[in-house]
């Protein structure tokens, strides 16, 4: 708030300078989000995403690192704020720019619908897997026939594009194979169309299908993961392209980063020392509900304490453990009591996602 600002005299001025702020504005725009999921039919939004089905997958995640889509999957902590600003962009630049141009584009020799669904199975090795998701808009002729596909994305700058990302063409094939057997046609031909943040330009790509890339991109990608989560196997940290891990929400857990001791870890518990967002902690624990907060994010987030309970620090050295409030307020460290009394130097910690997960599990069963 600007202090040189004075609204003296003015009521409604100082109220709305009183009440404009982080705070309130957080409020009002989770309200509102509540509000348009429920006003859109989608009012699952608004609770925990449940585990996704191991043998079911979206075609928005075919082809990327089978170790980020399995900690997705399996509903790990995000360690990054939620990009809500990108998604948004997103979706207003497919609402109010590519669909009014596709609509321009086609009049007068066809249409533009928003979206179509496709859900059907793929029969593999590892028995039936199903395909279920959600076009971008799709060019159709009078009755609603699919003739063409797009994919919207957007990017801070498309200036130096020069071919669509492969999981683009994973999802777009994806689409094409589930419209043509819905419709009994051959929907083989779509358009990976990229808009600028920046500056409101595009740059589309032009897609065939293909059947060798088909079996690459989708049959392999989706047998492979199926096979990871059957076997509740963690997939290896082998991204095909390494700037995945850079926009990556899992990049402590998976151990590309060198601000932490974690490496390898599976989907389950919440990692000490990382700088959660307050949201993505709240989203977790609503998620799953045997799970507690740990100690230092009770001393960073005190208010999470009236919703959740809260794990007791473990010490570094004895096995006993220590109420979370039994230290000075703002301290997240002290030393264990236990061993201070046999003259020992020990600190206490958050207990590891291990441990975390036992307890969790010994509580599900109570
Ligand atoms: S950090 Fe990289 S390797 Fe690890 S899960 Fe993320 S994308 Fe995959």
């Amino acid at each position: 708030m600007n202090s040189n600002f004075s609204p003296e005299g003015n009521s409604v001025v100082e109220f709305v300078v009183d009440t404009v702020g982080t705070g309130h504005f957080d409020d009002w725009q989770n309200e509102r989000e509540f509000r348009e999921n429920i006003r859109t039919g989608k009012p699952y939004f608004n609770t925990p995403p449940p585990v996704k089905p191991a043998k079911q997958h979206n075609p928005s995640q075919l082809n990327q690192c089978h170790r980020k889509i399995y900690y997705r999957q399996l509903n790990a902590p995000d360690e990054r704020e939620s990009p809500d600003g990108i998604f948004w962009t997103g979706t207003k630049f497919e609402e109010e720019v590519a669909m009014p141009y596709l609509e321009a584009v086609v009049r007068g020799q066809g249409y533009v619908r928003n979206s179509m669904w496709v859900d059907y199975t793929l029969d593999t090795e590892h028995g039936d897997i199903r395909i279920r998701g959600e076009t971008d808009p799709v060019i159709v002729d009078s009755e609603s026939r699919p003739l063409l596909l797009t994919e919207i994305k957007t990017k801070r700058s498309v200036d130096h594009l020069t071919a669509p990302n492969e999981h683009h063409v994973a999802q777009l094939f994806a689409y094409m194979e589930g419209l043509s057997r819905e419709w009994e046609t051959e929907v083989r031909e779509g358009l990976v169309i990229y808009g600028d943040r920046t500056n409101l330009s595009i740059k589309p790509f032009f897609i065939r299908f293909d059947s060798k890339r088909w079996d690459e991109l989708v049959i392999r990608w989706a047998e492979s993961h199926t096979e990871y989560r059957l076997n509740e196997e963690l997939p290896p940290a082998a991204p095909e392209f390494p700037w995945e891990c850079e926009f990556c929400s899992y990049r402590h857990r998976c151990g590309q980063s060198d601000e932490t001791h974690h490496k390898d870890l599976g989907p389950d518990g919440i990692l000490p020392g990382i700088d959660y967002p307050e949201e993505r902690i709240v989203e977790y624990l609503r998620a799953n509900p045997n799970y507690k907060l740990l100690p230092s994010l009770a001393t960073v987030f005190p208010d999470l304490t009236d919703e959740f309970q809260v794990h007791d620090w473990v010490c570094e050295a004895c096995p006993s453990t220590t109420p979370y409030d039994s230290h000075p307020t703002g301290q997240t460290m002290q030393q264990c009591p236990h061993c201070r009394e046999r003259g020992v130097c020990a600190s206490l910690q958050d207990p590891e996602p291990e441990v975390q997960k036992s307890l969790a599990a010994e509580r599900s069963h109570d």
